[in-house]
């Protein structure tokens, strides 16, 4: 398999400290670099964000998003410019935040166009990609483990 390289120039790995549980639903969240959450914040909301950096609940019925328990400060997922891909009303479900490219696209690309390499289909649906899954991605991650699930479940489809 060709590269899955520097998408993200090296923030795939984790740097998490000890995390905190969400205020909502108690459950612990994801380290998120402050930065991240600013650029997915809506305008309205960014001076909120302060320096800190921020845990986002994974939980899927939750309504939070982002929230800092030192500071007591919250993001629900209205307060975000883009769907969070493991909440259960997630519309669109993004594979890849940085080129916008819907799970939806990437079951079609591997079953209509048979491509299944990632970066193919990266390429076929945006020429120009580029990375910034740091800022782009509500995770401050690399897109590549939810692409690389999206394609795997496409490939299960095909059987039918
Ligand atoms: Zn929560």
């Amino acid at each position: 398999m060709p590269l899955t390289p520097d998408c993200c120039g090296g923030v795939g790995q984790d740097t998490s400290r000890e995390s905190a549980p969400c205020p909502l639903c108690r459950k612990k969240g994801r380290h998120v670099e402050n930065t991240t959450v600013r650029h997915l914040l809506r305008k309205e909301m960014e001076e909120k964000a302060g320096q800190e950096d921020y845990y986002l609940c994974m939980d899927e019925k939750c309504d939070i998003a982002y929230y800092n328990d030192r500071t007591g400060t919250t993001f629900r997922k209205k307060d975000i410019i883009v769907p969070l891909w493991f909440k259960e009303d997630a519309d669109p479900r993004y594979a890849c935040y940085c080129s916008r490219i819907t799970q939806e696209e990437v079951i079609r690309a591997v079953r209509e166009q048979k491509i299944t390499d990632m970066n193919a289909i990266r390429k076929y649906y945006d020429p120009e990609a580029a990375s910034q899954c740091k800022i782009k991605n509500p995770a401050g991650r690399c897109c590549s483990p939810v692409f690389g699930e999206t394609i795997k479940k496409a490939k299960g489809f095909k059987e039918h």
